[in-house]
């Protein structure tokens, strides 16, 4: 068992991760990932990650993707190892605690460390 500050923690970075595919490729959205590549980027290119063993992940990786589908922001495809995004995620800066949210089209617009509804474009637009 996983205590709920790592999984939360946890989902942060698999948003991060979600996040940062679907901007890298400017061409295409990038909305469908297999489990196995998620957990491989997790180790490679997550400092966070590094030393954790791959079962470990994979286990943090079900939890919380299960948790991800509850919320309307993942689909599991039928027999395979995919899942997809519902919607691309926007990221977002809480204007109270600065705490950075990315946020599916499916989530309320909500800070999920101090649930204050005032939150912002990070970074934000310069005028
Ligand atoms: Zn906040």
């Amino acid at each position: 068992m996983s205590s709920e500050i790592v999984l939360k923690e946890f989902e942060w970075y698999l948003r991060d991760l979600f996040f940062r595919s679907n901007v890298n490729n400017s061409q295409k959205v990038i909305d469908c990932f297999n489990r196995e590549d998620i957990i491989d980027t997790l180790l490679k290119n997550y400092l966070r990650y590094r030393n954790y063993d791959y079962d470990k992940i994979s286990d943090l990786l079900n939890t919380v993707l299960a948790n991800l589908h509850s919320k309307n922001v993942i689909k599991f495809e039928k027999d395979s190892n995919n899942v997809t995004l519902y919607s691309v995620f926007d990221r977002k800066q809480c204007k109270k605690c600065y705490y950075i949210n990315y946020l599916s089209i499916n989530e309320k617009i909500q800070c999920s460390r101090c649930n204050s509804a005032e939150i912002q474009e990070f970074p934000s637009r310069k005028i």
